[in-house]
């Protein structure tokens, strides 16, 4: 049975991952498509990213990172139209270590309090092998098991290998973007992404939402600035992060979600 799509008000979607900015790269013109349907779209997000790199020229400490990197966060939150945003105080960088019972909880505790009917993370390749992005895939895919049937339809993100590298060969190819750094998340090896993400089961065209994702993208300044995204057009965006993957878990409820009756492109 195909759901009413237009009209996504008595439904509910929580996107998990590991950093501010995971939610924009990931899936963000589906949270964006998602909210300008009513959906209600919730994130939550297990650190502050004060380890990552910081590109926007000033000098911070990790704390400072943290803080900034939680205001970038709330920006992209309100361009893509999230209705809710968990930020944890997780430790960036060795969240795999740590003791991930509490976060189990802390996810089960926002599927209990936000009740989507579908749940989004990084699937267990964690798109490039970040060790932080394969903690909250396994932590959220724990913490969906632990519900059984009760559980929210659990969805991975993925995506095709050479996607990211396309995406940065083509804009770093242009004389105004020559010099740029050819790094793509602080990642130097491009084909990293993608490279063993599982297969697709669900593959949309977020179409005019794409320039929603380059915006909210582009508010996380610490990670961007100077990088290619800052060079891409918004028919760039159309063109180069339209298509989104997902991969569906076989965790939580069986039936189909609203996402597989979404139209091939939305209408807007
Ligand atoms: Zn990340």
């Amino acid at each position: 049975m195909r759901l009413e799509t237009d009209n996504l008000t008595s439904y509910s979607l929580l996107a998990v991952f590991a950093h501010p900015d995971d939610e924009s790269l990931a899936c963000g013109g589906l949270l964006a498509w998602c909210a300008d349907r009513g959906a209600r779209v919730a994130l939550l997000c297990a650190t502050h990213g004060e380890q990552g790199p910081n590109r926007s020229g000033n000098n911070k400490t990790p704390a400072q990172l943290g803080s900034t990197r939680a205001r970038e966060l709330k920006q992209a939150a309100k361009v893509l139209g999230l209705s809710d945003v968990v930020l944890l105080d997780y430790p960036d960088g060795s969240l795999k270590w740590s003791d991930t019972n509490p976060l189990k909880e802390q996810i089960v505790d926002a599927i209990q309090k936000f009740r989507p009917d579908i749940v989004i993370t990084f699937g267990r390749d964690g798109l490039y092998w970040h060790p932080d992005h394969i903690a909250i895939h396994e932590s959220t895919t724990a913490a969906c098991a632990t519900m059984g049937t009760k559980a929210p339809a659990l969805y991975y993100v993925t995506m095709p290998p050479d996607c990211v590298k396309t995406l940065v060969d083509t804009i770093s190819s242009r004389p105004a973007a020559h010099a740029l750094s050819k790094e793509f998340c602080g990642i130097s090896d491009l084909n990293a992404f993608g490279a063993q993400a599982p297969h697709p089961t669900l593959v949309l065209n977020v179409g005019c939402f794409a320039i929603q994702k380059l915006s909210a993208l582009r508010c996380h300044q610490t990670q961007v600035a100077g990088s290619v995204l800052m060079h891409m057009t918004d028919r760039d965006a159309e063109e180069l992060f339209s298509i989104e993957h997902f991969h569906r878990s076989i965790i939580g409820q069986t039936h189909n979600t609203f996402l597989e009756s979404l139209p091939s492109r939305p209408n807007k």
